[in-house]
């Protein structure tokens, strides 16, 4: 293993950040498979996830079952992580600017067109070399704005040129579960499978940039607009966020179950040489454009009826808020019939505020798709 320290440039006088990335394997194949821990860096699971996946990662590497490169990176945001604000974690959102650290990744697709152009050819490997080393070239040409920018080109760069990507996040409560893009569901139900995740979304595009989809959705673009002229493997980058349970849910036992499951996906993928286990059965992939965001119709006291894991038929009611100013009681019933697999931690709602996700089967919404 080969640990590299990354330094970002200060924001401030006398301040200087670093986060580490530890590369494994012998970089014979070619093959890159990346992973990172807490962008959201108050979504604590991931870290001790990396742990535990680090751990196991050393040993394969020892005993050389990693032709290729595994990059983990196992705290992907120390800005975040240092934002602490009267006792409050406060790690979504960059305090500075306001935006979302996993918002507002670069997305390339535009911009390689014409410098991938006279380049491509017959031959769909030597394609993406050419499509690998020219995001490199437009990577290093950002000049970033601010600490918070260099940070995520930092970690799009270290990602941009792998065959798999995985963001590792959690939920506020919430059960195990994925979002992809809609080409590379096929690809992601065998994780789903082995981390037994109850729900495995998926988007054409979601919605100002997560960092999946930067470095994901630019093969499947440039393969349509060079259709019939070059082959382009739609599929160059798998790339999924894994919403590991629930804030709380920081345990070694969840934490060698989640790695346990990183490692027999990364064998079934060809990263880790070895035969993975059998594969349980993965739930049903339905479309974020069907998930219901069960929002509060009015203020008040909530008190859920439903939790995360519970199935959920439209009309039921899946909570009710009190208002403690009027006793008015308002019932929430759900829309859709799906997996609830997500909801708020906070039991105070204000008007609007969105309280528990239901991964229904059906599309019915548009636009922006992904929470605040
Ligand atoms: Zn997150």
């Amino acid at each position: 293993m080969r640990t590299q320290i990354h330094e970002l440039p200060g924001a401030s006088a006398g301040t200087t950040r670093r986060l580490r990335s530890l590369h494994f394997g012998r970089g014979a194949s070619g093959r890159k498979a990346y992973l990172q821990a807490s962008l959201h860096a108050d979504e604590v699971p991931p870290m001790l996830v990396a742990q535990a996946l680090s751990e196991r990662l050393q040993l394969l590497d020892a005993a050389g079952a990693i032709d290729g490169e595994i990059v983990l990176v196992p705290m992907a945001n120390p800005i975040g992580l240092a934002q602490d604000l009267q006792g409050a974690a406060c790690g979504r959102f960059d305090l500075a600017t306001g935006t979302n650290f996993n918002r507002h990744f670069k997305h390339l697709t535009a911009a390689l067109v014409p410098i991938i152009e006279p380049q491509l050819g017959d031959d769909a490997e030597a394609n993406a070399r050419v499509i690998r080393t020219a995001c490199a070239g437009l990577l290093e040409a950002w000049q970033p704005a601010s600490e918070t920018e260099a940070l995520k080109r930092l970690l799009q760069r270290l990602a941009m040129d792998a065959e798999l990507v995985l963001d590792l996040h959690c939920d506020n409560q919430a059960v195990l579960h994925l979002y992809t893009g809609t080409p590379q569901v096929a690809a992601f139900a065998p994780l789903a499978g082995y981390l037994g995740a109850q729900a495995l979304l998926f988007a054409d595009v979601s919605g100002d940039e997560p960092f999946d989809e930067s470095v994901s959705r630019i093969w499947w673009e440039l393969a349509a607009h060079f259709q019939g002229r070059f082959p382009i493997d739609p599929l160059g980058c798998l790339a999924a966020t894994v919403e590991l349970r629930g804030e709380t849910e920081v345990s070694h036992d969840l934490a060698e179950h989640d790695a346990d499951a990183l490692v027999a996906f990364l064998q079934h993928a060809g990263h880790v040489a070895g035969t993975p286990p059998a594969l349980p059965r993965p739930c049903a992939a339905t479309p974020l454009e069907g998930v219901e965001p069960v929002t509060a119709t009015s203020q008040g006291i909530v008190v859920f009826s439903k939790a995360p894991g519970d199935w959920v038929d439209a009309g039921e009611l899946v909570a009710e808020l009190i208002d403690p100013l009027t006793d008015a009681r308002t019932p929430l019933h759900a829309q859709v019939s799906g997996r609830c697999f997500a909801r708020s931690a906070r039991r105070y709602a204000t008007r609007g505020m969105r309280l528990m996700k239901i991964a229904g089967p059906t599309a019915f919404r548009s636009g922006k798709l992904l929470s605040l």
